[in-house]
């Protein structure tokens, strides 16, 4: 069966899925039956009220899997110029919430697969929700077993269309400092907490992971990004807590990681995880990135040149619940339009990765 992947994704666009709440159950149910009129077998699974991934199957044994996620991230507060629901098409550009971020590459993929179900092979879709605020959907899926097997993960987040052989992983942390309250006339009878804060933010700038930069990724980052405490002017703060993003290159230990953070910042202060998502890498010389490569370059004419992106996707949780198999980053829309106010997708590139997915397939 042939779908259209432009008006699917205009589709896909007028389906409200902004993360939070998510309600990406009513997207799911949108595109269950599509797919099951092509002869795959269809699981939603809920993860929450509203929350649903779904799992569509075709073929037998260790499926090429596809994966984008159906939630998106809130409009912002400026206005935007077009219908962030309403999937216009002006000069080419197909505009809306999730757009690029990633409605065009769940299109493209389904369009795709649906293309190629009668070729035999063994091709799984895997349509996430909970993408945006740190894999949960993804997380629900590997913890319940749903993903089946898998020799091959392709992830279709917006790369421009580029081949991307990995990325980053993300550690989130928030850093907790106790004090004592006291009137702020009286500070000495307390013991101010942002104070403690503060000191832990200034020694964080200056934090060095101590490891060799990765070849293509470069070196680890950290950013802190926000800061909150006290109550009121005239008290002595005895709450404060500031968040840390630290983007990780292979080899990284989290849990290392974050025991360094804590000895740097003050003692006592309680740190958390909020995220905590490895780093993706495969080698592009391996067999299955070589054919990878090769499939793309038939498909696109252009070279696949060694990659990686700083985002994190789905593959952090997705890959190691496969057994780390192969893992490509490719999808339609420019990743600088992820999240942005008018985001938008060309359409020409919507085309082009239904061409490279199906190569994909007939190539695997
Ligand atoms: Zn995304």
């Amino acid at each position: 069966m042939s779908f259209d992947p432009i008006a699917l994704t205009q589709e896909l666009v007028r389906l409200d899925t902004r993360n939070p709440p998510g309600r990406e159950q009513h997207c799911a149910e949108f595109l269950a039956p599509l797919l099951a009129d092509c002869g795959f077998a269809v699981d939603m699974s809920s993860f929450g009220p509203g929350r649903a991934n779904l799992v569509a199957r075709i073929g037998e044994g260790p499926a090429l899997m596809f994966t984008g996620h159906l939630d998106t991230v809130p409009l912002g507060a400026a206005p935007w110029t077009h219908d962030p629901f309403g999937g216009d098409i002006v000069a080419g550009r197909l505009y809306g919430r999730g757009a690029c971020d990633m409605k065009a590459g769940v299109a493209a993929m389904l369009v795709a697969a649906a293309a190629e179900a009668g070729s035999g092979k063994a091709v799984t879709l895997v349509f996430t929700g909970g993408e945006e605020t740190g894999a949960h959907g993804a997380r629900a899926l590997a913890a319940e077993h749903l993903l089946g097997a898998a020799r091959l993960l392709v992830v279709g987040e917006p790369t421009a269309n580029r081949f991307i052989s990995g990325h980053k992983g993300a550690l989130w942390l928030e850093a907790c400092c106790s004090g004592v309250t006291a009137h702020g006339s009286t500070p000495h009878l307390g013991e101010n907490a942002v104070y403690k804060a503060a000191r832990g933010v200034v020694a964080l700038e200056g934090f060095g992971f101590n490891v060799a930069p990765h070849p293509i990724m470069g070196s680890p980052t950290l950013n802190v990004g926000t800061i909150a405490g006290g109550a009121n002017v005239n008290s002595v703060p005895d709450r404060a807590t500031f968040t840390v993003d630290i983007r990780t290159v292979p080899g990284m230990d989290h849990a290392r990681i974050g025991e360094q953070i804590g000895v740097t910042v003050a003692p006592g202060t309680e740190i958390a995880a909020l995220v905590d998502l490895p780093s993706v890498w495969s080698d592009p010389d391996g067999p299955q990135m070589r054919r990878l490569a090769d499939a793309y370059v038939a498909a696109t004419g252009r070279p696949a040149p060694v990659l990686s992106a700083n985002y994190f996707t789905d593959a952090s949780v997705l890959t190691p619940a496969l057994g780390n198999v192969p893992t490509l980053i490719c999808g339609p829309g420019d990743p600088a339009m992820a999240h942005k106010t008018d985001e938008y997708c060309e359409v020409a590139m919507i085309e082009e990765a239904v061409a490279i997915y199906r190569e994909i397939i007939r190539s695997a």
